[in-house]
């Protein structure tokens, strides 16, 4: 059985707590290999070795760290399917939308390349007599953050390459589900000329997080998980003192008003509610068409879609999408489709017996589609995380408004219209941090930043984007006047960085 070490100073090491989880491949539910969860000792190792390599990491000028991210960019890209396919045979999602999940964390490492020029300061010639102001940035020291089984490529990539490029040594504590992934890319960011120990990768579960939580030398917090977590995550950090943003869980609602194209917003809805298994922080769980007619126009384009949807293992290139991740993730989703029907929504298409030949053992459910979901039922409230796409009908514009204002999450919500004028009340009043304008999955762009609102993030500053540099750098503001000096003596040759 391939056993999954820690990756401390540069180099692959066994665990040695005698403690492990398995690591299964979705589709056939066989475990294909196991990975170590850490001790307290082994965490402490990771970030001895990050100590000894941050000051020389952070005395390294910002365009030659730069260069390591150019280059680690042309080593994804070099590698693309190889890291894809090892993506795909632990999470499960095909091989296409694992290559987006690389690509997404791949355009964050292009955007930090812009390190010189985002890590520049401010300052104030003559803010009094003599006296200049300036404020610098400067590294937190060390960072850690701990991601979340759905994004093993782009999560650990919004935290490490902000992170690192600012001059900081980090630690990474992936999803112990699929953990292959996040250390060939420390593997790969060694290649591409990152000194040993300023990334560094410790496997674990709840012991790996809270030693994190606890260890008096990590100075920053990055988390993205379920809700419960990232609460548990944000207060441990920052009653330790540790600055800390938590990202959190998610039910995203689509409205999709009378003058919508139906056509255009059940396409929307088929890929944002079943792509990647409904197993994105992203995903559109709530669609909400506004008016009986509406209502009932969508759900007679929807259900033959839903019906058509082809599920299969990650290789099968015709699946639009693929397992959910483990057995008990399978078992929960399915409770909770049970739970709607109990609780008297509508299942217009229902995917709970799907079987695949060959792939019995597999953590497969099928694409199911609820219509009469209301605000009081369980399957609303939940984040169901899984094929499940609910349609809660309103009867006018502000109810429907409503029904993202109130839910507890705040991750992103989307608007399907023609009207400008509704889409721009919307986009004001809505209290989400990511909003679509006829667009259904509104993720930000790596130069701009990523957060939801409400239960959705804990803490202020965002993934990525300007966002980043702040949070992974602490401000130091001088004040500084200069008694009158030598002024003669000069330098002829052009000065370079080469
Ligand atoms: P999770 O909360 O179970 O795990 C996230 C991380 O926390 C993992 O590294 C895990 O090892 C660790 N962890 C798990 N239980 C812990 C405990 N009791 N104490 C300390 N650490 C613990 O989340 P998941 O199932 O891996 O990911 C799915 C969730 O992540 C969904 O809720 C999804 O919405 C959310 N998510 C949010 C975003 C966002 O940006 N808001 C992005 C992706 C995923």
């Amino acid at each position: 059985m391939r056993e999954i070490g820690h990756f401390i100073g540069g180099k692959h090491v066994a665990g040695t707590s005698g403690r492990s989880s398995n690591v299964f491949n979705p589709a056939t539910g066989e475990v294909q290999a196991i990975v170590a969860l850490a001790t307290d000792a082994e965490l402490d190792a990771a970030v001895q070795n990050a100590k000894a390599a941050q000051p020389g990491w952070a005395n390294t000028n910002p365009q030659r760290r730069a260069r390591v991210f150019m280059k680690f960019v042309q080593l994804l890209n070099d590698n693309m399917g190889e890291l894809a396919e090892m993506l795909s045979k632990e999470h499960g999602k095909t091989i296409e939308d694992a290559k987006g999940d690389i690509i997404r964390g791949l355009e964050v490492c292009e955007f930090v390349i812009g390190i010189p020029h985002l890590s520049k300061s401010e300052f104030t010639e003559g803010a009094g007599p003599g006296i200049d102001m300036y404020s610098i940035r400067q590294p937190v020291g060390i960072g850690a953050g701990i991601t979340p089984f759905n994004f093993p490529g782009m999560i650990p990539m919004w935290m490490f390459a902000p992170a690192i490029a600012c001059g900081n040594a980090f630690i990474l504590k992936p999803s112990e589900r699929d953990p292959s992934l996040p250390i060939r890319l420390a593997e790969l960011m060694i290649e591409a000329g990152l000194p040993a120990g300023v990334l560094n990768v410790v496997n674990g579960d709840k012991g790996a997080v809270d030693a994190i939580l606890n260890h008096p030398d990590i100075g920053a917090v990055s988390f993205v998980g379920s809700t419960p977590i990232a609460r548990y995550v944000y207060a441990g950090a920052t009653a330790n003192g540790k600055r800390a943003q938590c990202f959190g869980g998610a039910k995203n609602h689509m409205i999709i008003m009378p003058d919508a194209d139906l056509d255009q917003a059940a396409n929307a809805l088929i890929g944002a509610g079943y792509g990647s298994a409904g197993e994105r922080c992203m995903a559109i769980s709530v669609a909400v068409p506004v008016g009986e007619e509406t209502a009932n126009k969508l759900i007679e384009k929807l259900v033959p879609m839903v019906e058509k949807l082809r599920i299969g293992p990650y290789n099968d290139e015709k699946a639009d999408f693929g397992p959910v991740v483990t057995k008990e993730a399978q078992t929960r989703i399915l409770g909770l489709i049970d739970r709607g029907v109990e609780e008297g929504a509508k299942l217009v298409v229902d995917g709970r017996g799907f079987k695949l030949q060959g792939y019995e053992n597999g953590y497969f459910v099928g694409g199911c589609l609820f219509d009469n979901v209301t605000p009081d039922m369980d399957i609303y409230k939940t984040e169901i995380f899984g094929p499940v796409l609910s349609v809660v009908r309103a009867s006018n514009y502000e109810e429907a408004l409503s029904l993202p204002m109130k839910h507890e999450y705040g991750n992103g919500v989307s608007i399907y219209t023609r009207d400008g004028d509704a889409a721009r009340d919307f986009t004001s009043r809505i209290n989400i941090g990511m909003v679509g304008v006829n667009v259904p999955i509104p993720v930000p762009l790596a130069y701009h930043s990523f957060g939801g609102w409400k239960a959705s993030s804990f803490g202020d500053l965002n993934q990525h984007g300007t966002d980043s540099i702040k949070f992974w750098t602490r401000t130091k503001t001088v004040t500084s006047r200069w008694p009158s000096g030598i002024k003669d003596g000069a330098e002829f040759s052009i000065p370079t960085m080469k």
